[in-house]
Formats: structure tokens, sequence, C-alpha cells
């Protein structure tokens, strides 16, 4: 592992031990099994092993608008963004500052999901800011990538007062929405993070932890989807960040080698 992903690591708390470098004769302590000056391994192994791919395709919800040939894509993420600005579809336009739209590249290879902004979310009116958006910009630079150069939204465009959890209506008035934004994105990989936005991905109410460790299939293109803990969760609960390492691996591993 080079220093720069060593770095990265330690920024979000992740502990990589290192073999050692060499066993000097007469020195003190047992030899290392490895060759000396191995690289260093980190504690959560890289690239889990081969996951079984679940065909688990949800029915997208809404209709998604088309990216193909000949479609304006410029105007079509307007118009979107034209509708979701104004939007009283549910109750939650009343509590808002502003909606959330989403922030990234607009033909990203990664699009992150999460569930539904918080109060600096709110107040900025981009996802994934504050405390938990900065660990989540550090997870990301860990495995190459710069947060601009993926695509964030969340499942809801507004904040639910108190940051409670998303209530079923409230999904299924905005996720049309999100729908749209995967579609004209077209990305080759999606990361779901947290409960919220894995269990509606995937349609299912499945506990996180037995959702994360596999491959799933999203939508009509199969893109793959992986799950994997929310960035909050992983601030209140640092031993799952050697967990949540493994699931970047795996997505590190799919942008890399389509595997
Ligand atoms: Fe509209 Fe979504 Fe906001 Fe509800 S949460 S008002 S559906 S943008």
């Amino acid at each position: 592992m080079d220093a720069r992903r060593l770095k990265y690591l330690e920024a979000i708390g992740i502990t990589a031990w290192q073999r050692r470098a060499a066993w000097a004769p007469g020195g003190a302590g047992v030899p290392d099994a490895a060759a000396p000056g191995a690289a260093a391994a980190p504690v959560a192994a890289p690239a889990a092993a081969a996951t079984p791919v679940e065909a688990l395709g949800p029915a997208e919800p809404g209709r998604a608008a088309s990216s193909g040939p000949g479609q304006d894509t410029a105007a079509a993420w307007k118009a979107l963004e034209d509708a979701v600005r104004p939007c009283t579809r549910c109750a939650l336009h009343s509590t808002r500052t502003q909606t959330v739209f989403g922030v990234g590249r607009r033909d990203a290879d990664l699009f992150v999901i999460g569930e539904a902004p918080g109060a600096d979310e709110d107040l900025k009116g981009e996802p994934f800011v504050g405390r938990a958006g900065q660990l989540l910009t550090a997870m990301l630079r860990a495995i190459g990538l710069q947060r601009r150069d993926v695509y964030i939204a969340n499942i809801l465009k507004c904040r639910p007062p108190g940051n409670r959890d998303p209530q079923p209506q409230e999904a299924e008035a905005c996720t049309p929405y999100l729908t749209q934004q995967i579609a004209l994105v077209a990305p080759r990989v999606i990361l779901a993070v947290g409960r919220i936005a894995a269990q509606w991905l995937l349609q299912t109410d499945t506990p996180i932890g037995r959702l994360r460790g596999q491959t799933f299939r999203y939508g009509e293109r199969g893109t793959p989807l992986i799950v994997t803990y929310h960035p909050a969760y992983l601030l209140r609960s640092p031993l799952a960040k050697a967990t949540a390492w493994k699931d970047l691996c795996v997505v590190r591993d799919l942008l890399e080698n389509g595997r």
C-alpha cells in the first residue's frame, strides 16, 4: 500500500498495520513470516472475495428521463432542477430551508446515494456536508476519487424535521427525481450509503448488515450496486470503518476492473 493511501486511511480512522520491514538477525522479536520489505497490508483486506451477484433489480419507481443519443441532456437536467426547486409534492416543503438537489459530475462513473439532507445540508443546499460529509469525502479519496468526480444525491431532497427517518409517502413522492438523476448520470457503479438508501434502492427491508458484502444489480441497466454504512453511523461507531473500507474496495475494483 502506498504512502498516500495509508495517509487517507488514517484520515478516516482506519489503522493499517504494516509488516516489519526486515528482521535483523540477533535482534529482538520473531522474524515476520513474510519476505522482508513486503508491501504493507491493511487490517481489512482490500477487494473482498468474489461476492455473489444477486439479480435484485427493483422496479424503478417513476419514469426515468431518457439520456439516449439525440436527447438534450442539459435541458433534461435543467427541467429536473426546475421541478425540484419549488416542489411541494410532500409536506417536507413547508419546513425546509431549500431543496438539496445533488452535486457532482453529471457523467460520473460512481453515483453515491444517501438518505436525506440534515441541518447542514438544508442550510447549504448540498448533500453530505458537515462532519459526515467530510468523512465521505475522505472515504472516496481513500479509493482514489475526488468528491467532484462522483455524483452525490439523496433519497429525499428536503430535510425531515429533527433528522427523523423519511416516511414512506415522502420517499414515494420524491424518489422519481432520484430515478431520473440516476438515468441521466448512467453511472457504472452505485454506492448506497446507509440503511434507508439501501432498502429503498433494493426494495427490501433486509437489515443493512445483511445487504452489505454483496454486489446487487440496479435497474434495467443492471448497474452494480454496493451497500455500505452511512458516514454518520461510522462517526458514532468507528469500529465499523474497517468494514466500510472493504465495501469501498469492492467499489474501487468494480470501477477499475469491472468486477
Ligand atoms: Fe418535493 Fe421531495 Fe421535497 Fe417532498 S422531499 S417536497 S417530494 S422535493
